[in-house]
């Protein structure tokens, strides 16, 4: 390193004010002014983005008016485990409404090539014991995903109780009945007594409103809605029919690490337009060890999520022993943090966390130049940001597909993304990459607001909507219900204790949500709410714990995790305020307010 590092730093063999002012330069030539506003809601003319390339069309049904006990919002694992929790607490008169054509959700739909969990698979797939399966694989790939949800579905009869390819588009208490009317796309009318949203965080994809996108004459598509019949194939890959064509894939976040090596074997030539890359680690899969697999005593699977909520935490643990990328990042910055501490007294936690932040980005920056052949190349494939600013990706054969011939990356950082569409191409930098497909892999809409991500408004009692009475951000109770939302349940990200393995902590909540139904039922209430004087205790306690990472995440490059640059302002728009202490602590306080059995701070009515 150069002579001018400060004496403190000399020991680290990387200059931190440098890396520092690299980042801010990195950020500031992304943020883009408006934010969220600068992708176009999928509606009107873009809405064939959103066909369902997985069903025959033209699927007609007779509708539905009638009544049911609970009626749950999704059929992804959420909306699943809710149903299995709810049928095992002995609540039977379920209705299950999903707008694919099948159960899985986020794996019904992602079924591009590649897609893959990158938790591991034995903590991520849920119910794996009741269902006495184990996974192939460390890493499941989406058909086995997609498979095993189809397995839940069957084993708990799911499918008796499923409307797919329905989409909610109201819900009205009416209190005369107390119960919510629910409207849907197919001119239903169900009363339901007990309503539970399992909607999913990532839900909707989300286009860059490019200027020309409607002009362009070849085939489109997003990766939630891969087309195989225009690219020939399926998920192992063999895009045939990509051989004589020239594909734009648009974006590089977690999707594109995974399809683009599909693409780039495949297709004549591919252009990687990239405005943000990703940090991109190991991945390493391996096939289940059959003597591991004999060796597992039962309750394995909620103790081994257990022990990677608490590593991921930042929970001391004896063993780590999931082992997979994402418990590896977080051991080796508690190990290089604490190491600090203890060789610098003077050092404080967040300087030491940060340190630590760079040797790992210094390893992800290196991997990068010891894979990528053209150095220009590797240099725009290298990230430059702290490591969750965005979501790490683990994979092995993305940055090799950049030493390929026939895939060409194009930077369009510069310009904060594509500029423009023709009817021919892509332009970057002025110049125009004539394709037939664009591919675009840019994710899904987070911080835009709450009706627009799931379609329908939630009208509760006196007429308050949610919107209305969340707009100067959200108020729950545990983040399962709100105050003049009775007998309404949310499953998923709200004012609760977070995991980054989305799954267990859905399981988690399906069983709290199981225990409160069937305690209104056993004390012949009517409905349930949250007191005002509870709902506020627990939002005080959500933002008296909260760890303040304003700072952290405006020194980010933008994107969904941080709002795409406007921090501040993603309060109350459903995507959650975690509760601090992690989702282990936070399953202790639920069960322990079970265990009291006096359902505290609900009201009966
Ligand atoms: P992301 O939001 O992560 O990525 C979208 C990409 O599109 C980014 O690279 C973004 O750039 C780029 N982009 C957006 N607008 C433009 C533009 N105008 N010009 C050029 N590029 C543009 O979406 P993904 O679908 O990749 O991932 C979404 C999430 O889905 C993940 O974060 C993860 O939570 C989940 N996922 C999980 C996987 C798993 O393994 N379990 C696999 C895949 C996805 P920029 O970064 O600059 O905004």
């Amino acid at each position: 390193m150069s002579a001018q590092v400060p004496e403190k730093y000399s020991n680290l063999g990387f200059d931190p004010e440098a890396l520092r002012e690299k980042y801010r330069q990195e950020r500031d030539k992304r943020i883009r002014p408006e934010g969220n506003d600068q992708y176009v809601e999928i509606t009107g003319r873009y809405s064939h983005f959103l066909d369902d390339p997985y069903v025959e069309p033209g699927f007609e049904r007779e509708p539905l008016n009638d009544d049911v006990d609970v009626l749950i919002i999704g059929g992804g694992f959420g909306g699943m485990l809710a149903a299995a929790r709810f049928k095992q607490a002995g609540i039977t008169d379920i209705r299950i409404i999903e707008s694919g054509g099948d159960f899985g959700g986020t794996w019904y739909w992602n079924r591009y090539p590649g897609a893959q969990c990158d938790i591991e698979s034995y903590c991520y797939l849920p119910l794996l014991e009741e269902l006495g399966y184990l996974p192939k694989e460390k890493y499941s790939y989406q058909p086995e995903i997609y498979e095993h949800s189809r397995r839940i579905a069957d084993t708990f009869g799911l499918y008796d109780v499923a409307c797919f390819q329905t989409q909610v588009t109201d819900l009205t208490w009416d209190e005369d009945l107390a119960r919510w009317i629910v409207a849907t796309n197919r001119n239903d009318t169900i009363r339901a007594r007990f309503v539970t949203m399992a909607s999913g965080p990532l839900n909707k994809p989300k286009l860059p409103a490019i200027p020309g996108i409607e002009e362009f004459e070849g085939h489109m598509f997003h990766t939630s809605r891969w087309d195989y019949d225009y690219t020939g194939g399926d998920h192992t890959g063999n895009l045939d029919k990509l051989g004589d064509k020239k594909v734009a894939v648009i974006g590089t976040g977690a999707t594109a690490i995974q399809s683009v090596p599909y693409v780039g074997a495949h297709a004549k030539h591919t252009y990687v337009f990239q405005r943000t890359p990703s940090s991109v680690d190991e991945r390493g899969n391996s096939p289940t060890d059959p003597q591991w697999a004999e060796s597992l005593e039962p309750g394995w699977q909620r103790a081994r999520r257990e022990n990677f909520n608490d590593v991921v935490t930042g929970r001391p643990v004896e063993t780590d022993v999931v082992n997979d990328g994402w418990t590896s990042i977080f051991r080796f910055m508690s190990a290089m943090g604490s190491r600090r501490i203890r060789n610098d007294s003077s050092g404080d936690l967040a300087e030491a966390m940060e340190l630590a932040d760079f040797q790992k980005m210094n390893q992800v920056r290196d991997r990068v130049t010891s894979i990528v052949e053209d150095r220009d190349t590797a240099e725009t494939l290298q990230p430059w940001y702290r490591q969750f600013c965005k979501r790490p990706t683990f994979n092995d054969e993305f940055l090799p597909t950049f030493n390929r011939s026939n895939v060409d990356l194009i930077d369009v950082s510069e310009t904060a993304g594509v500029e423009s569409i023709t009817p021919h191409g892509v332009v970057a930098g002025r110049v125009e990459y004539e394709v037939d497909c664009i591919i675009f892999a840019t994710g899904f809409e987070v911080g835009t607001a709450y009706t627009r991500r799931s379609g329908y408004e939630i009208t509760g009692i006196d007429g308050r909507t949610l919107t209305d009475y969340w707009s100067d951000g959200m108020r729950t109770l545990h983040g399962f219900s709100a105050n003049g939302f009775p007998n309404l349940f949310i499953v998923g990200l709200s004012q609760n204790g977070f995991s980054v393995n989305l799954t267990s902590m859905l399981d988690d909540q399906a069983q709290h949500v199981a225990y409160i139904i069937k305690e209104v039922n056993a004390r012949g209430a009517r409905y349930c709410q949250p007191t005002e004087q509870a709902e506020t205790q627990w939002v005080d306690t959500i933002r008296r714990l909260a760890v303040d990472n304003v700072a952290f995440f405006e020194a980010c490059t933008p994107g969904y995790y941080n709002n795409e640059g406007r921090v501040k302002e993603r309060r109350g728009n459903l995507n959650g305020e975690a509760y601090a202490p992690g989702v282990n602590a936070f399953n202790n306080l639920l069960a322990q307010w079970r265990q009291a059995d006096d359902l505290a701070g609900l009201q009966l009515s």
